[in-house]
């Protein structure tokens, strides 16, 4: 098993400069163009596929590092970028953790390719959860799922809200209520292959930040699937609602809202890339900027800021990085470590993005530089994949043993 170290190794650091040069040559020039376009960067992602930045293979490389630091390390690297532009790079990421976590070892072999294609033919997937009526609260789904046995064929209805390449990807993961009675028991996930009829896109959200990731609502009318589209399998349902049914009987409470605790710090990664950013930013800028004769950065109260903000992003790249090695290493998160590593990198990405905003004062509240786009862009860590409250609620759940509400 990886022993735990805050030493980079060769690999690492060649994939991290590699990451780097892509992100400062082709992301940070193409930033402010697609923000204010508000448009899906698909020559971007399409350069990203050229090199291998954008494709399942180099997920598949970067996710059997053993110690679990080459995800992060690259995730950082591309959100220093840009966040908006990287989440259309990492978006289809979130259909292939779909189809990994509840897929057979034949359907994630199938489908997670069709969810990035090739460099020659760019695809993307999707994984929609979120409904209008159900965001934290993912056990009241409303999308139901019916299975039509005479043609072994499932037929999906409902509407999904705030969908990461909603409508526009090519492999849809849908979540949908089997038994609504059993709530999070009674799910199950379900690959919508392309050009499936029924499913088409709702509106398209105008955002505050990223706003090159594309986000929109997700229609599914009547979609029908062959019975081969339930992730795991009709037996492995079974048993789920079966156990469902006996802990609804018993009185057995859900279990905590940690499913995506594996996940998590691949999103605390992401607030990470654009804290650093702004810190980078921020404190060229002020040995620069003179006022009363003298750099802004010899006034304390500049220089202690940019001494905090270096100090917690380095905090919270460590529970980034423990939280990225225990789930490579298979430990199990007794504290709620993943939450830990989200809640953190993204609260100190908003906290930092507005130091930046302070730092370079007038000039910093405009669209002239990039640190008022990078703090609309921060704030989605706070909400997106469990807010900051859910994440306390995790943790508080997992510290106390107890089921706090
Ligand atoms: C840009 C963007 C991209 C997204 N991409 C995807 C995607 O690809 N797939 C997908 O499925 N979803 C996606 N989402 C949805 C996202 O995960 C949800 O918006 C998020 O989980 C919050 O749910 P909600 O918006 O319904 O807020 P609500 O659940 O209504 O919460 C509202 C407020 O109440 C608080 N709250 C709720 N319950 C509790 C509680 N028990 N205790 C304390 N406070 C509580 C919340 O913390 C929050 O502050 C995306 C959202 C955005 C904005």
């Amino acid at each position: 098993m990886a022993e735990f170290s805050l030493d980079i190794n060769e690999d690492q650091q060649t994939i991290k400069d590699w990451v780097h040069d892509f992100a400062a040559n082709v992301i940070r020039p193409a930033a402010e163009e697609w923000d204010e376009r508000e448009e899906f960067p698909m020559p971007i992602v399409q350069e990203a596929a050229n090199i291998g930045v954008y494709g399942w293979e180099f997920l598949l490389s970067a996710m059997s590092d053993p110690t679990g630091l080459t995800l992060p390390l690259f995730i950082e690297e591309l959100s220093w970028g840009d966040a908006g532009i990287a989440l259309a790079i990492m978006g289809s990421g979130l259909a292939a953790a779909g189809i990994s976590g509840n897929g057979t070892p034949e359907q994630v072999m199938e489908w997670v390719p069709q969810c990035y294609g090739t460099a020659d033919d760019v695809k993307l997937g999707a994984f929609c959860v979120s409904e209008p009526d159900a965001g934290s609260d993912v056990s009241s789904l409303r999308t139901r799922a019916v299975y039509d046995e005479a043609k072994d064929e499932w037929v999906l209805n409902g509407t999904k809200a705030w969908i990461t390449n909603g409508g526009i990807a090519d492999v849809h993961v849908v979540v949908a209520a089997v038994d609504p009675e059993l709530k999070g028991r009674g799910q199950a996930s379900f690959i919508v292959p392309p050009g499936t009829k029924g499913l088409s896109q709702g509106q398209k959200y105008k955002k505050h930040g990223i706003k090159a990731s594309h986000t929109a609502e997700v229609v599914l009318d009547d979609v029908r699937v062959p019975g081969h589209c339930l992730l795991g399998g009709k037996e492995k349902l079974d048993a789920k609602l079966a156990r469902g049914r006996d802990a609804g009987r018993t009185g057995e409470k859900q279990p905590a809202m940690a499913t995506f605790e594996a996940t998590r710090p691949s999103v605390g990664a992401q607030a990470l890339g654009v804290a650093r950013a702004a810190y980078e930013y921020s404190l060229q800028y002020a040995k620069e900027r003179v006022a009363f004769g003298r750099p802004i950065i010899m006034n304390q109260s500049i220089a202690f800021k940019l001494a905090d903000m270096k100090m917690e992003i380095d905090a919270a790249r460590l529970l980034v990085h423990r939280a990225s090695w225990m789930a490579a290493t298979g430990k199990e998160f007794v504290a709620g470590e993943g939450s830990m590593s989200k809640l953190k990198a993204g609260e100190v990405a908003v906290w930092v993005t507005e130091q930046a905003i302070q730092i370079l004062g007038g000039y910093g509240y405009t669209r002239e530089y990039p640190v008022e786009r990078w703090h609309r862009d921060s704030k989605i860590f706070t909400i997106f994949e469990g807010t900051s409250e859910i994440q306390r609620l995790v943790i508080a759940r997992a510290i106390s043993g107890l089921r706090i509400e």
